[in-house]
């Protein structure tokens, strides 16, 4: 970048200027301000499948952002946790693995929420004003997962049996919300992909699971829309994020350990801090929890015993 010398004076006396006018508090404060993250969580969806799935709308996200190729539901020391929902979404709400929060299969049985809880909980106790949202087609994050939350919304309790009409009517719930101005950090989970997996299978070449997770890109558009827009009118700038729980084999997930088609998942992080491009560096589901805080500026407090790492700290990448 080469700057004409008028624009250096330009920028010289903005600097001068906001070095008097303001504590260095104040311009960190106002910076934080306008940062707001979104979690989109895809339950059991393959990263092969994704690749093989039309996705336009998740395609940009990764073309403009980091992708992580090498994400482990597994933490590197050895836990319980078996490879399905209950501890999956635990890791990725709470930022802690199994032998904290609790919960190793989807009976819930031994959950310690109150030591390790959904970090809505953590974003309120750094800083208060900031609104939360989430909005959810599997009932256990409604019911057992989620605290702190300004909105939560519990989309397949209104739609008992019908995944598909739940996800659509939850992006609508969210991407208003957003639109409205009325969230700071928003989780939007969707279900169908999991439960075309368990009933056709888990795999790219089954075409009912690449079209749901092609639908899913659908809901994601409207988010994204709603996201552009605010990032256009209110100056926001959000970091968006795009996780999974597990993969699948067959038209099963449980007891995956050893399968990475199971195990092995991706990250996608998407926003004004993130270094573009595709990385192996093992990254893990925990890490979520580790990234949003830290585009928030939220310092992690020692007491917390969060597992994870910012993902926005990674810098060694290839292009994609
Ligand atoms: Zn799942």
């Amino acid at each position: 970048m080469s700057l004409k010398p008028l624009s250096f004076v330009f920028i010289l006396g903005w600097v001068i200027l906001a070095g008097v006018s303001g504590t260095p508090h104040a311009v960190a404060s106002d910076l934080k301000s306008v940062r707001k993250v979104l979690v989109v969580g895809i339950d059991g969806c393959r990263p092969d499948a994704l690749e093989a799935a039309e996705t336009p709308n998740i395609d940009r996200l990764i073309k403009q952002g980091l992708y992580c190729e090498n994400t482990d539901i597994l933490a590197a020391r050895g836990t319980k946790g078996d490879t399905v929902s209950g501890p999956g979404w635990s890791n990725l709400l709470t930022g802690v693995w199994p032998d904290k929060h609790g919960v190793v299969d989807n009976s819930f049985k031994g959950s310690n929420y109150q030591d390790f809880p959904h970090f809505f909980a953590r974003v309120k106790e750094a800083r208060p004003e900031l609104k939360t949202a989430s909005f959810s087609s599997w009932p256990p994050i409604a019911e057992k997962i989620v605290s702190a939350a300004d909105t939560s919304v519990n989309a397949k309790a209104l739609h008992a049996s019908d995944y598909l009409k739940a996800d659509d009517e939850l992006s609508v719930a969210a991407a208003k919300s957003i639109r409205e101005g009325a969230t700071d950090v928003v989780v939007c989970y969707f279900g169908q992909v999991d439960e075309t997996g368990h009933a056709h299978g888990f795999h790219p070449t089954v075409k009912k699971y690449v079209e749901s997770i092609e639908r899913v890109d659908g809901y994601i558009a409207r988010l994204l829309e709603a996201v552009d827009e605010r990032q256009k009118s209110a100056g926001e700038e959000w970091l968006i994020l795009v996780c999974t729980d597990h993969g699948g084999s067959g038209t099963n997930h449980g007891g995956g350990r050893e399968k990475p088609e199971i195990r092995q998942v991706f990250l996608i992080a998407s926003g004004p801090l993130v270094k573009p491009g595709k990385t192996s560096e093992p990254t893990y589901q925990v890490d979520v929890v580790a990234t949003a805080m830290a585009y928030l500026g939220i310092k992690l407090d020692d007491t917390w015993k969060l597992d994870g790492k910012s993902v926005l700290e990674i810098t060694r990448v290839v292009e994609k």
